[in-house]
């Protein structure tokens, strides 16, 4: 989860490569659906690497971030850094928070329809954007599986080797520092390829996918739990100013990029002939969740943990209420998406 991030709305959309979308559309090739094929990849990927490039000294923005907040969190929250998993509507009291946390992780499993069974369920995790290693930890415990956890925050590393250590899982699960963009792995490595709230800060999405798509193996399942902007109107060409004014300030305070809507990443998906592509709009489910991390942060050890932390996270701290206000407008959009790798490619 990005406890602080920026965001300035519909960068598919506006993105001054939308030209090459319609002039490539235009040229001659070989078939209509490679053409348009070709100019999708070219459209997503232009603008994914104009993204990357505006956006210096994120990288280390987002390490700092987590290598000074994470010891708060697991604190007062525990090892799992992302949103809980609530019925809609349901009033959640602090216990249930960790359970919720659980939640979503099988719930994620089950959208995907990743199997239990002893011969096809998964042998080989990635976890992409890891935290401390919660989900390792807790997919290598519930599949006997094989993780690999990759953050930018050394801190993160550190703490989830640790805890690997403390449970006596150091043969099962690792975690190291990496970029998701770039990530340390040989193609095709992985039956389960698995992102759970880190694509928010991901600078260039239609790279963060394609290397998803690269570590997995023919056939794997590719899970990403992120946080979205809205679905544009047919009729609208960006967000209203009001909402990318919201998003800014989220932005500025957590350390995100521009942010894409869902079906950007459905169409980054296909772009990549990624197969079984589903989305769900999870924003009810976590409508509990941020009241209860507000609640928890203004406790004594809450805001004693705050202030240990340092400005990095306090400033995140003070943006949570837009957090809630974003879901309220229903401009936020906690997002599953699913696919597959086709067996042959
Ligand atoms: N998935 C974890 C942590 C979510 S917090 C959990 O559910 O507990 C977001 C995580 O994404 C952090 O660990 C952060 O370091 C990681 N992250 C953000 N950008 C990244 C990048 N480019 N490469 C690798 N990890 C990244």
């Amino acid at each position: 989860m990005a406890h602080a991030a920026a965001a300035t709305g519909t960068p598919l959309q506006h993105h001054p490569a939308l030209p090459l979308y319609t002039s490539s559309r235009r040229c001659a090739s070989p078939s209509p659906r490679h053409r348009r094929r070709t100019a999708t990849t070219l459209t997503v990927r232009a603008m994914a690497q104009t993204s990357a490039a505006v956006h210096p000294g994120l990288k280390e923005g987002i390490a700092g971030l987590y290598d000074e907040s994470s010891g708060a969190w697991e604190s007062i929250w525990g090892d799992h850094m992302h949103h809980g998993f609530y019925d809609a509507g349901e009033a959640a009291s602090m216990s249930d928070h960790r359970r919720a946390q659980i939640r979503m992780i099988e719930e994620a499993l089950a959208f995907a329809a990743v199997p239990d069974d002893a011969e096809k369920k998964p042998k080989k995790v990635v976890d992409v954007g890891c935290g401390i290693g919660g989900s390792s930890r807790y997919l290598a415990k519930k599949y006997g599986a094989q993780c690999n956890g990759i953050t930018l925050s050394p801190v993160q590393a550190e703490r989830g080797n640790a805890l690997a250590a403390e449970q006596g899982l150091s043969d099962k699960v690792s975690f190291q520092v990496a970029d998701a963009l770039e990530q340390p792995f040989s193609d095709g490595r992985f039956d389960l390829v698995w992102s759970m709230e880190s694509g928010e800060h991901m600078p260039d999405k239609w790279k963060f996918v394609s290397e998803l798509a690269r570590v997995a193996a023919p056939g794997a399942r590719i899970i990403i739990v992120t946080w979205c902007h809205r679905d544009l109107d047919p009729s609208e060409e960006s967000l209203k100013p009001d909402e990318l004014n919201l998003l800014k300030r989220i932005c500025d305070a957590y350390y995100l990029p521009d942010w894409c809507s869902p079906s950007d990443y459905v169409k980054i998906a296909k772009s990549l002939s990624l197969e079984d592509i589903k989305t769900a709009d999870w924003s009810e489910n976590v409508a509990p969740f941020w009241p209860a991390v507000i609640k928890s942060a203004v406790t004594w050890k809450g805001l004693t943990s705050l202030l240990r932390s340092g400005w990095k996270t306090i400033r995140g701290a003070m943006v949570m209420p837009l957090m809630i206000q974003g879901y309220k407008k229903g401009l936020i959009k906690f997002t599953i998406i699913t696919c597959r790798k086709p067996e042959t490619v």
